[in-house]
């Protein structure tokens, strides 16, 4: 069967397949974080659907509770009238949220996926404020939709075809290991990253001016698994409330437990003027929105619409998801298992020099291969070794884990395991890709 399903999808389905190209697996089964295949394989799922299943795959609690709200004979679509499922989840969320935004944030529900989310938040923040440029950094990664690729920095996800839709100045990111400014530390890229933007936005000879907004992600996922000090986001924080700049924080990736908090933007104690959020907030149903300062709410019906916006069954299992995250104390738990599993590959990472880097935040984790031979960078940091990132995963789904790819030069082997992993599960995480990296040598 996974041979002739393989087979059909091959003659049918575009070259523009992503995950469908590197992960031979034809999924029939899931529990918690183990897949099986069509062919009777068990896998150790570390994508779980880009981040998206923070319970795990059917979660006993979350399929009850669309079984019964199958059975109640509520409507599945209701465009954007509310429904008592959506009122559910947004008092949940508002409970959530961070600091300045809990229980006060305004909600705008998206079509349902993070890029629509990115949009509504670029476009809210020049509507509220009457200026278009754009902020962004490079190596992020905010969706495929014109302005969110335009926002994005070209990379392995790079149609790049939003280049021009909106006017975006990029700074440099504070990524500690490749230090944009050749410091090779990443306090201090941190500090120079946001001075630059301090500069860009007083100095008028800068041509940039005041824009409309800032975004970013707290810790880069798609662009390698790479942390913004505290302290950068901190004064990109304080200099955007200075000039009246709107702060997204795109946590589409980072949010509901995954970092160690409930949203990565909180350990700094940040609180962004627009949050978005899409992926683990449906508990693996499609579900997309950004949550926003009340006095930001400028726009008017049409402003940004869109048929698929209250999707019931994926309001039921946001609901369930974002309770279970708090209740059960799952982004302490992540942080907890994020730490073992670092501290096991970094046993590696020791005795190997082609394991450059191991990091990441809670379950949000990254392994950057480089090639110890090839000529260093200035900050004296050999080449990423994309060939190698290639085997290490292909060894890696022999050994029965799905993992993905991500960074600027598809460098870094990047784990998104789901937040209920057990600790015997992590552990056999460690040993499985120890043994892909020891096997590609
Ligand atoms: N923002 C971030 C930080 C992401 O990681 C992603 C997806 N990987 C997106 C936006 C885009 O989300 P979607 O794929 O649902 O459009």
């Amino acid at each position: 069967l996974r041979a002739e399903l393989l087979e059909r999808q091959e003659r049918r389905e575009s070259s523009a397949r992503t995950y469908a190209n590197t992960l031979p697996v034809a999924p029939v089964h899931a529990a918690g974080a183990v897949v099986t295949g069509a062919d009777g394989r068990t896998y150790l799922d570390c994508l779980s659907g880009a981040g998206t299943l923070a319970l795990g795959h059917n979660h006993p609690a979350t399929v009850a509770a669309l079984q019964s709200v199958l059975a109640s004979g509520a409507p599945l679509h209701t465009l954007d009238m509310i429904t008592p499922q959506k009122d559910a989840f947004c008092g949940e969320l508002l409970r959530r949220l961070p600091g300045g935004l809990r229980d006060t944030a305004r909600l705008h529900f998206c079509s349902p996926a993070g890029t629509d989310a990115v949009e509504a938040a670029l476009k809210l923040a020049q509507h509220a404020t009457g200026r278009r440029g754009i902020v962004a950094f490079t190596g992020a990664y905010h969706g495929m939709t014109l302005g969110a690729s335009a926002v994005s920095g070209p990379s392995r996800m790079s149609g790049a075809v939003g280049a021009d839709a909106v006017p975006v100045t990029r700074l440099p990111y504070p990524y500690g290991m490749r230090c944009p400014f050749g410091t090779g530390d990443g306090e201090e890229s941190g500090k120079l990253s946001a001075r630059l933007l301090e500069s860009l936005v007083t100095d008028p000879s800068s041509g940039v001016g005041t824009p409309a907004a800032v975004i970013l992600e707290v810790v880069q996922g798609e662009g390698g698994v790479v942390e913004g000090p505290d302290g950068w986001l901190r004064e990109v924080r304080r200099i955007t409330e200075e000039h009246g700049i709107v702060l997204v924080v795109d946590e589409v990736q980072t949010g509901v437990g995954r970092t160690g908090h409930y949203w990565a933007c909180e350990r700094a104690g940040v609180t962004p003027d627009v949050l978005v959020t899409s992926k683990a907030v449906g508990g693996g149903l499609p579900l997309a929105l950004i949550a926003y300062r009340p006095d930001l709410d400028t726009w008017r019906p049409g402003h940004h619409a869109g048929t698929f916006r209250g999707n019931t069954l994926a309001m039921v299992a946001g609901e369930i998801t974002l309770r279970a995250v708090a209740e059960e104390q799952l982004a302490e738990r992540a942080l907890k298992l994020g730490e073992r599993i670092r501290r096991g590959l970094r046993e590696i990472a020791a005795a190997d020099p082609s394991v450059g880097e191991v990091r990441g935040r809670g379950l949000m984790i990254g392994v950057e291969l480089v090639d110890p031979d090839g000529a260093p960078d200035r900050n004296g940091v050999p080449p990423g070794d994309p060939a190698r990132a290639r085997a290490v995963r292909a060894a890696c789904v022999e050994r029965g884990l799905i993992l993905e790819l991500g960074g600027r030069g598809d460098t870094v082997v990047r784990l998104l395991p789901p937040l209920v992993l057990t600790d015997e599960q992590a552990d056999s995480v460690v040993e499985r890709l120890a043994s892909a990296v020891e096997g590609t040598r």
